[in-house]
């Protein structure tokens, strides 16, 4: 900004601190510094958070080793030969659970330096300390041998959350382990059971199948991933079945122990599971004990998230929150998002309230799953009224040729007036290819939009124009 920029500002830009580093907190920080506000960020850990530093960026780096092993064994189909001594794959390739950990741990603090340059760059202040709020504007920063206190015309909170332990199962980092710890594991497990079939147990589960561990999947549900997509869920079963993955649905896990070489992991009905090791995915629990909200009036839900309305504000005039501790949606986009809008909010720029029926999200398994908008289960309830059209990707050209047989595209559109409002892809490449799903949602396409947009042939994408096309409201 040059000087006379900065003298023809109408009001100064307010100063901004923000408690907590990741997804919630940095991209707040960007925002804020790029317009030109005074900006302070408190991390206990490292930037980027418990996304950049254990949770997302680990956990997809794991994963792409997954994807690769698992593209080597069905390669073999495509014509591809190895000279596996003993003429199988599948024991020939072997996952070195050491140097996969060695990379994940490496890329992940490459991730978050970077984060940390580009704030400093912005000329963000970097605190490294645990806060907590002394009243609305004010934060105290534990840094060891020393506090400091930092004011600011706003505080954002975005200290995100913890993996939720169960009382007969803590982990012990070698054998009972919680997702934070598995990257500790120089060995691969050979018998794993995961506890918990969400989206992150549904991942890891699906991950280590594809790494070579015997998997068995704990579930209390009649189906992998309650709350998504039946149809996605019911596919994903399919494939883990085939794969070897073992899912003990309608089962809950009471305690996990440990034996001589590994666990047991005792169920409702008194029936026992072992394996080498158990991974423990039962949700997290928000960080917003003992940071001194009470004192700063920001009122909490009876499950300890922080109340904010659209805008990310809190009950606390000065305070705003994004991310997991406000418990509006767990995804690092989300929670990003979040903190750009409270940053608009606080500065008086254009700011439109958090759109959840326009988030994307993806669950890295394999198959992948995607979705957007409406969910078929919404319009069953009676919330909307649509159209659903659900494509396989078996009769897609370019599924056959590159041997994907998993998946299909699922389109929902507004009834009567043809409004993309929803959509799934189940496959390989589902992140990448609902986006065109999410772009006619957040636009408000109109099916035919899609229907006839070019799409590449022979191309996945090809199936979402067909689906749309099928959606055609004739007039
Ligand atoms: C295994 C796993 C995989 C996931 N994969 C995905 C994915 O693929 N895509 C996706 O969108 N989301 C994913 N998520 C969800 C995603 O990780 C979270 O939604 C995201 O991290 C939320 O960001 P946040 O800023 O709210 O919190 P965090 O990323 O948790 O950051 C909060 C930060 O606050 C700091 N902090 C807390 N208290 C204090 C304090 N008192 N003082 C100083 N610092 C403090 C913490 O150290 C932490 O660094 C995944 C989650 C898990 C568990």
């Amino acid at each position: 900004m040059t000087s006379n920029q900065e003298a023809s500002k109408p009001f100064a830009v307010p100063s901004l601190a923000i408690l907590g580093g990741g997804p919630g907190g940095y991209e707040a920080a960007m925002v804020a510094a790029a317009m030109g506000s005074q900006v302070t960020i408190v991390e206990r850990l490292g930037l980027g958070g418990a996304a950049v530093l254990t949770d997302v960026v680990p956990s997809k780096t794991l994963i792409a080793t997954a994807e690769s092993m698992n593209r080597s064994i069905d390669s073999t189909e495509l014509g591809v030969s190895f000279n596996a001594d003993d003429g199988d794959l599948k024991t020939a390739l072997r996952a070195d659970l050491k140097q996969i950990n060695g990379r994940v741990k490496v890329l992940a603090m490459e991730q978050s330096t970077d984060i940390r340059r580009g704030l400093e760059a912005l000329g963000v202040r970097i605190v490294i300390g645990t806060g907590r709020m002394l009243d609305g504007r004010t934060i105290e920063v534990d840094r060891g041998e020393t506090k400091e206190i930092i004011k600011a015309d706003a505080v954002l909170i975005s200290v995100g959350a913890h993996p939720r332990e169960l009382a007969t199962a803590r982990p012990d980092g070698e054998r009972i382990l919680n997702w934070t710890q598995i990257y500790d594991l120089d060995e691969l497990p050979e018998e794993l059971i995961v506890v918990g079939s969400g989206v992150t147990g549904a991942e890891f589960a699906s991950a280590f199948n594809g790494l070579g561990s015997n998997v068995t999947l704990i579930s209390s549900r009649d189906q992998v991933l309650p709350g998504e997509d039946s149809d996605a869920a019911a596919v994903l079963e399919q494939v883990f079945e085939r794969r070897g993955l073992r899912v003990l649905s309608r089962s809950r896990a009471e305690a996990v122990e440990r034996t001589a070489d590994g666990v047991v992991v005792t169920l409702g009905d008194g029936s026992k599971v072992t394996g080498t090791h158990c991974l423990v995915c039962v949700g997290s629990i928000p960080n917003t004990t003992d940071i001194g909200l009470e004192t700063a009036g920001v009122e909490l839900t009876p499950s300890g998230h922080i109340k904010v309305d659209g805008v990310s504000r809190t009950s606390s005039p000065n305070v705003y929150a994004a991310g997991d501790c406000t418990g509006v949606l767990a995804l690092a986009s989300v929670a990003a998002m979040q903190g750009r809008i409270a940053v608009a909010h606080l500065v008086g720029d254009g700011v439109s309230p958090l759109k959840l029926t326009q988030v994307s999200s993806n669950i890295f398994t394999s198959p992948e799953i995607a979705s957007v908008g409406v969910s078929e289960a919404e319009l069953e309830a009676g919330k909307y009224q649509g159209d659903v059209v659900k494509l396989s990707l078996q009769t897609n050209a370019r599924a056959k040729m590159r041997n994907v047989n998993d998946g299909f595209i699922k389109i929902i559109a507004r009834r009567g007036s043809g409004t993309v409002i929803g959509g799934v892809v189940v496959g390989a490449g589902a992140c990448e290819l609902i986006f065109p799903i999410a772009l006619a949602v957040a636009q408000k396409l109109h099916v035919d939009d899609i229907a006839n947009t070019f799409t590449v042939y022979p191309s996945l994408s090809g199936s979402i124009a067909e689906a749309a096309r099928r959606l055609h409201v004739h007039m």
